[in-house]
């Protein structure tokens, strides 16, 4: 019986069509289901082109319904694929106690001194999802208030905000923590006031052995009205660097060290460390507790999405807010999610540029977001994965290799084919039966109807040349036969290292089908168009596209096939390309 006649084949087809199509917004994918349906009927397995006729029917069917109607026969029909479906789709958490605020606010505040890397997914992509969820608002706040160890740069603030655009966060509000100053001051002035804060004079040793043993410093007694002077003093000039710090005051026996009373403010010399955007100013600047914690109250904060590393920092700002009246915000502290073999050190990134081991921040051994685009990784796949990883609060290791599972699941139904040798090697077939192929390479697997077209002729002597990889050419053996994939098959003769010939064997891929001839990609001579690949260890392969890649515009990520996929970084007299991953 012919396949297409077969009923319950063809309603077996349908089924898994339209699962295939609710698990990829409304497109079933022919190809994904000739291996899933061959997998079960293994009968139908001499009869793929047939099959593949009535697969691409039935997906052209179903792909014609809109995707609320797809979910309603799948629903109706086959209701425990769909549950099984749903959970398989991880979904964040809800946020705890969301309904007690009027407006969910949430932040990613980043020290413009660095470039931003895949370190900081986690922090931007869950506030910032968390905060579409609850139709809330995201804040990027620039915390920028050290001039001195880690100096901001003007540059970073734009790259950190081209960065969150591209990643698809949308800043609702920015704050510049160096616009800010006077508000420290206020509140830090409140808290010496009312005696909670206080102005050390202690060399840092001192202060050391002091707390270490659970003791108050000579300076912490001292009337509010001595510590306001010395505030005074010290914001008019009359400390110099490293001569005092503000504190506040905690319980002196906190259990962790760290804690008791923690450093809020100091003086840094502007003169010799001017600040980028306000210059010499300030000589008086907050740490990082002050700034952060008075800022996330003052800004409507009321969840705090961030690493387990910050857990202590809540708990020298809790002090701070109890003596403000202030309630502190739902803290969320997720675990580090590592990734093997990307340095995500900054400091190691920056002397690396500097050293000229990397040719910039988008160097494509980089983990940073500039790198990632510039590679074709994709924004989507990041955030997938981000989100599947979830605000569990123990640490993930995840590997390159993850991120480009996420990245291949989206770029396969998305990027164009095209054929790719790298390292080009002659081949050359004699005994050409006619004058003329056309052939019709599909474009995508999903997009049936797209193609790119090739007329191959040959003047006279009955001979072709094409060019072929390196890497094909070396499995060439004389009388072993290849195809030239949706071309014809030839029969090798002889090889040299730079030179395989060949003779024309059939057109047809039925006759070495069964015997499971290696399919190869081919560019006709004369009509190579001359590419590069950097690959991601900066490494340069060179090669030829096909000239159809001519067309292509920079930014757009594309597959060579049997090579992997590429984002076209400049076409001009030749392409320029930049690797993702297989
Ligand atoms: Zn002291």
């Amino acid at each position: 019986m012919a396949l297409e006649n077969d009923s319950e084949l063809r309603e077996f087809i349908r089924k898994a069509a339209l699962l295939n199509a609710v698990g990829h917004d409304g497109k079933a994918q022919a190809g994904a289901l000739v291996g899933k349906i061959l997998g079960e009927k293994t009968e139908l397995r001499s009869r793929v082109k047939e099959l593949s006729g009535v697969i691409n029917a039935v997906v052209n069917e179903v792909n014609s319904l809109s995707p609320t109607e797809q979910k309603a026969i799948v629903e109706a029909n086959w209701p425990e694929t769909q549950k099984k479906h749903e959970a398989e789709e991880k979904k964040l958490p809800s946020l705890p106690n969301a309904d007690k605020y009027k407006q969910i606010v949430t932040r990613f505040s980043p020290n413009p001194d660095c470039v931003l890397h895949l370190g900081s997914a986690r922090a931007i992509l869950l506030s910032h999802e968390y905060a579409r969820i609850y139709n809330g608002k995201f804040i990027l706040r620039f915390e920028d208030t050290d001039p001195k160890i880690k100096r901001p740069s003007l540059k970073f603030y734009d790259s950190i905000r081209q960065d969150l655009k591209w990643l698809g966060c949308k800043v609702d509000e920015e704050y510049i923590q160096s616009d800010r100053l006077p508000i420290y001051y206020e509140y830090t002035e409140k808290l010496i006031g009312c005696g909670h804060a206080y102005i050390c004079e202690c060399p840092s040793e001192e202060f050391r052995k002091k707390t270490l043993a659970m003791q108050a410093c000579p300076c912490r007694d001292l009337p509010a009205k001595e510590h306001l002077e010395r505030w005074h003093r010290m914001l008019s000039g009359g400390y110099t660097e490293g001569q005092v710090v503000v504190r506040v005051k905690t319980d002196l026996e906190n259990p962790n060290p760290a804690v008791r009373d923690w450093p809020a403010l100091r003086i840094i010399d502007t003169k010799k460390f001017p600040h980028p955007r306000v210059g010499s100013k300030y000589i008086v600047w907050p740490l990082y507790n002050l700034a952060a914690g008075l800022d996330d109250h003052l800004m409507g904060m009321t969840h705090i999405i961030r690493g387990k590393e910050h857990y202590t920092n809540m708990v020298r700002q809790k002090y701070m807010y109890q003596y403000l009246g202030w309630e502190y915000p739902e803290a969320i502290h997720y675990g580090r999610l590592k990734i093997t073999g990307a340095d995500l050190s900054k400091s190691k990134i920056v002397a690396g540029i500097k050293a000229g081991t990397y040719t910039g921040f988008d160097d494509p051994r980089l983990g940073t977001f500039a790198a990632l685009r510039k590679r074709g990784i994709t924004p989507e796949a990041i955030k997938k994965m981000i989100i599947d990883v979830g605000i569990k609060p123990n640490d993930v290791t995840l590997s390159w290799e993850n991120l480009y599972a996420y990245n291949r699941k989206i770029l396969d139904t998305t990027s164009s084919r095209y054929f790719f040798v790298a390292e080009p090697v002659e081949l050359k077939v004699t005994q050409m039966p006619k004058r003329s192929f056309h052939v019709l390479l599909p474009l995508q697997p999903d997009k049936p109807g797209q193609y790119r077209e090739y007329s191959i002729n040959h003047e006279e002597n009955d001979q072709l040349s094409f060019w072929v990889s390196k890497k094909d050419a070396e499995t060439m053996e004389p009388e072993k036969v290849f195809r030239l994939m949706e071309l014809f098959n030839v029969k090798i003769e002889s090889k040299n290292d730079s030179f395989v010939s060949a003779k024309f064997a059939s057109e047809s891929y039925e006759d070495v089908r069964k015997i499971k001839v290696q399919l190869i990609q081919w560019i006709p001579e004369g009509t190579e168009f001359p590419s590069q690949v950097v690959m991601p260890d900066a490494s340069v392969t060179d090669g030829f596209s096909e000239a159809d890649c001519k067309k292509l515009k920079p930014d757009v990520i594309i597959q060579f096939e049997r090579f992997g996929f590429v984002r076209v970084n400049e076409v001009g007299e030749k392409m320029v390309t930049y690797y993702a991953h297989k």
